[in-house]
């Protein structure tokens, strides 16, 4: 099995979890996620940090905050994204290939953050870097970022059908592009536990139609179950319809810290057999490949750093 989303460093307010400096891989960091994922059963690991947080992204995304004239969310937003600019990307990338050198089980992917207006020059910016994979998430909407708790005030001021509504717009437009792998969280927006009164599945149909006809696959994530959500992500609704479209999965975490690795793996791979899912994806440059949705007995050795 694998887990194709993790961060090796925590966010910057997250002072709970002991981790290296800032941008540093010490001997054994990669190796600790590697050892939680396989008393988990999880045997091959995705590692994808957030691109946002690299200083080397910096100049293609831009002051993105500066395109909302809601002043609240333009401040939070531009706080939470020079907090977090400690990574660089091409010690990132090196990190994660010399782990492969080392004869680790990891795959090269990132994190993509979906602004509409520079993701044409992310693109081109990431296209010399060998990844493995790319999955693409919305966490902002304008100014406004939409999972941090701080601005979680937004739901109720914009409305929770019309912060719906505008989520999904933009999940549907990465969706359709086909310029990332695999949609992250798809359905982030419950994380605060902010639900309409009806599950909105003409949203979820425009999502799930835009990924069927791209070929853009979607994760089945346990870190809605960490959250208020309470709720693996996809909702069981919304995963059903994307695998009667066809949408493939990947499986993931969204671990920030090495005891996140695999976490609540044996919910997620339930999720997605109740969806009807009986295949999971990998990848390898950027091309996937398909494996059973079950438990393998690999061993895999992991040597001394
Ligand atoms: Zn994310
Ligand atoms: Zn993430």
């Amino acid at each position: 099995m694998s887990d194709y989303h993790l961060h090796l460093h925590p966010h910057a307010d997250d002072t709970h979890h002991p981790a290296p400096p800032w941008g540093k891989y010490p001997p054994g960091w990669i190796e600790a996620y590697v050892e939680t994922a396989v008393t988990r059963g999880v045997e091959e690991l995705g590692f994808t940090e957030h691109l946002y947080r690299c200083v080397e992204a910096a100049p293609v995304l831009g002051a993105f905050w500066e395109w909302d004239w809601r002043t609240d969310l333009a401040d939070q937003a531009r706080h939470m994204f020079q907090e977090d600019l400690l990574l660089s990307l091409d010690s990132y990338v090196q990190a994660v290939l010399d782990a492969k050198d080392r004869g680790l089980p990891v795959k090269l992917g990132l994190e993509v953050d979906f602004f509409p207006q520079t993701i044409e020059a992310v693109v081109d910016f990431l296209e010399p870097y060998p990844f493995d994979f790319l999955i693409g998430s919305v966490h902002w909407i304008g100014a406004w970022s939409i999972d941090a708790s701080s601005v979680a005030y937004e739901f109720e001021r914009r409305g929770v059908d019309q912060a719906w509504e505008d989520y999904f717009n933009l999940v549907a437009d990465l969706a359709g592009r086909g310029v990332v792998d695999v949609l992250a969280h798809v359905d982030v927006c419950k994380k605060f536990g902010y639900r309409p009164d009806v599950e909105p599945l003409h949203l979820y149909e425009m999502v799930v139609s835009a990924a069927a006809a791209s070929r853009t696959a979607v994760e089945v994530s346990s870190q809605g179950l960490r959250k208020p959500a309470s709720e693996v992500y996809p909702s069981p609704a919304f995963l059903r319809m994307f695998n009667e479209a066809g949408v493939r999965i990947t499986l993931a975490s969204d671990a920030h810290h090495p005891g996140d690795a695999a976490y609540a793996h044996e919910e997620v791979m339930e999720a997605a057999r109740a969806a009807g899912y009986d295949r999971q994806l990998r990848f390898a440059g950027r091309l996937p490949y398909e494996v059973p949705l079950q438990k393998t007995s690999t061993t895999v050795a992991i040597r001394d750093p």
